[in-house]
């Protein structure tokens, strides 16, 4: 596990299944616009969090590409899934700006909900092709951006599925991390009565 901090916001990077993350009070969903089930992401919640959840989310949908919306974890071991529809790579665009929206809107339903923690996978990397190297810049940068903001919310997980996935995570956030930390301290004050 890799983890690097952002004034209060820790970000973890590790390698595992987003349906098994119980020391978190949130997961988000990489959701299909209808809210239902389907494959990867979503396929694997719903299959965890049992038909309970389906019928939650009937009533929210449809959604839109970058908004989030927030349900109940049924029998998922977490409170809450946050349900995100990100942008389809090549048909909604400006993919960087949805893309974007969707982490903002996550993070910001878990703060308002007093949340402390929040797991997020690797939104519009699968089926909807968002390529990867891309789409966790977004992804890191947004964070780093959104995490002044927050009050509540103290620590993101990034949930990859293989290992070639979280080393690359872990050196886009580590090189996200290092463009921040040019100029860590105001340069000092030089000369007289400035
Ligand atoms: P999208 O439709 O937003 O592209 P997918 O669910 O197809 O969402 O995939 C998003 C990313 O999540 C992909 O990188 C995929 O490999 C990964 N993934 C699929 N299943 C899981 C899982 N159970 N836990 C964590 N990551 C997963």
């Amino acid at each position: 596990m890799t983890a690097r901090t952002f004034g209060r916001l820790r970000i973890e990077c590790v390698r595992g299944d987003i349906a098994n993350q119980p020391d978190v009070d949130a997961v988000v969903n990489a959701a299909n616009a209808a809210l239902r089930p389907g494959s990867g992401v979503a396929g694997a919640l719903h299959r965890a969090a049992g038909p309970g959840l389906d019928e939650e989310c009937r009533a929210l949908a449809p959604i839109a590409p970058g908004e989030a919306v927030i349900t109940g974890g049924h029998d998922l071991p977490n409170p809450w899934v946050i349900h995100c529809l990100g942008p389809v790579y090549g048909r909604d665009r400006p993919e960087p700006a949805l893309l974007a929206a969707s982490y903002r809107n996550a993070l910001q339903l878990a703060d308002e909900r007093g949340l402390e923690s929040v797991a997020f996978p690797a939104l519009s990397t699968g089926v909807f092709g968002y390529p990867m190297a891309q789409a966790a810049e977004v992804a890191f940068q947004t964070m780093a951006d959104t995490a002044d903001a927050l009050h509540s919310v103290t620590r993101v997980r990034f949930v990859l599925f293989s290992e070639a996935d979280l080393t690359l995570h872990e050196r886009v956030l580590g090189a996200v991390q290092a463009s921040r930390c040019l100029y860590p301290e105001p340069p000092p004050r030089s000369g007289r009565g400035v």
